[in-house]
């Protein structure tokens, strides 16, 4: 069967066409500016030219409607018709308390994915326009959300539950949800898979750095505890958030600055993190660059990137009394090998976890990257959330 795993932003809509039957991806591309002036289609099919078209899209219908007409395209096309498409998969940021697992897409479900506008404010609205948008175009055909929160759903209420009155909880589900939930259980389960531990009790630790950075701490896959909280505000240092900082930083920022609580969000989300720590990029291989270079401050940021990931290590071999394998994923994890071993070396020691320099020298592929005598295991594990999504969403329509 071949699956669509469509992932919509606000003004944005990637696409990978995948064969189930070997896994292989038969096209992918983006639809960037919908609904803004100067939309485009990139569409990529292995062995053949990038295919781009400039072409009004007002909607992500229209957006849509344009990626099944390239799929089908007799020119840049890997099908002849969308019949051959079994299920769309859609990546959803949020499900709340009420959808902890991925799901065929009814009334019921669209109507949840809604509720929760609140809890996802910048992602739930396009995952449901793009839902839609796919039962307008090709109506009939199955569609399955693939909930960003489902990882977190696992968690106990010792780890889910936020310190406050159990009335916002109660009332507005405010709790710890997690996010790159997909990643997290997909690269949990393929370090078990080839790091050959054992599928019950294998203790890991998935540290995901990317621009978006979390991580989580799992038994035999089943998410124990995840660094994201109740948005992707909390947790590590990333390209522009800020993580965990004390809330009174709000309100003190607020009245100094005469800002808004929203405006102030807005900064720790978009304006903070390495970005505004350095005052560089939010991008690690611009500060890197600068930290190389002499600024004090771009290396003040990579250093505390490095001791929070650390602090969060430390904190789930505690919960988990135990840590069997770490394991490093998306663009940081999977690209910076300085990272990697800096992370390991200043701070994993009492682990007695050694990277090894020869193995660590690699990008993008499933390694072993710690000696033989490590007595945690450390790994490369690239995520790869829309074979995730893709699978999921093979599993619940042949169910
Ligand atoms: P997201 O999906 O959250 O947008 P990615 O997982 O794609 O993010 O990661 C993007 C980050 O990975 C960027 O900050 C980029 O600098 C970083 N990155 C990519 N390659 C390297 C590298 N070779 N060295 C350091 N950082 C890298």
């Amino acid at each position: 069967m071949k699956i669509l795993v469509l992932n919509c932003g606000s003004s944005s809509l990637k696409y990978q066409l995948i064969d189930m039957e070997d896994e292989s991806v038969l096209a992918k591309g983006l639809c960037e500016r919908i609904g803004i002036e100067g939309s485009k289609l990139t569409h990529k099919v292995p062995g053949k030219d990038d295919f781009e078209l400039e072409t009004a899209m007002p909607d992500h219908a229209k957006a849509v409607q344009l990626v099944f007409d390239a799929l089908t395209d007799k020119e840049h096309g890997v099908i002849a018709s969308v019949d051959e498409i079994g299920a769309i998969g859609h990546r959803v940021l949020h499900g709340g308390p009420k959808l902890t697992e991925s799901c065929i897409v009814d009334e019921h479900v669209k109507k949840v994915i809604r509720d929760c506008f609140d809890l996802g404010p910048l992602h739930n609205p396009a995952n449901l326009t793009g839902i839609e948008a796919c039962e307008k175009v090709v109506p009939g055909k199955k569609n399955v959300a693939v909930f960003d929160t489902t990882f977190g759903m696992s968690l106990p209420e010792k780890a889910y539950y936020y310190a406050i009155p159990t009335e916002y909880y109660e009332k507005y589900g405010i709790r710890r949800y997690g996010f790159h939930g997909t990643s997290h259980t997909f690269v949990s389960h393929e370090t078990i898979k080839f790091g050959h531990l054992d599928p019950e009790k294998a203790k890991v630790i998935v540290c995901h750095l990317g621009n978006g950075a979390s991580i989580s701490a799992s038994i035999g896959g089943k998410g124990v505890d995840t660094s994201m909280g109740l948005t992707p505000l909390e947790g590590l240092i990333m390209g522009t958030r800020s993580g965990d900082v004390d809330a009174a930083v709000v309100q003190f920022i607020c009245n100094h600055e005469h800002k808004t609580v929203d405006e102030v969000l807005n900064i720790l989300n978009k304006k903070s993190g390495v970005l505004g720590m350095s005052g560089v990029s939010s991008d690690f291989r611009d500060v890197e660059k600068a930290a190389e270079e002499g600024n004090h401050m771009a290396e003040v940021a990579l250093d505390a990137f490095r001791y929070r990931v650390a602090k969060y290590i430390g904190a789930y071999a505690a919960a988990m009394n135990g840590v069997d394998a770490i394991a490093f994923t998306a663009g940081v994890g999977e690209n910076d090998k300085k990272t990697r071993k800096l992370i390991v070396e200043q701070y994993l020691g009492y682990l007695g976890a050694k990277i090894d320099d020869k193995r660590n020298d690699v990008r993008g592929k499933e390694a072993l990257i710690s000696s033989d005598d490590s007595k945690v295991k450390l790994f490369l594990i690239p995520t790869n959330e829309e074979l995730a999504i893709a699978r999921d969403t093979l599993r619940l329509v042949e169910a």
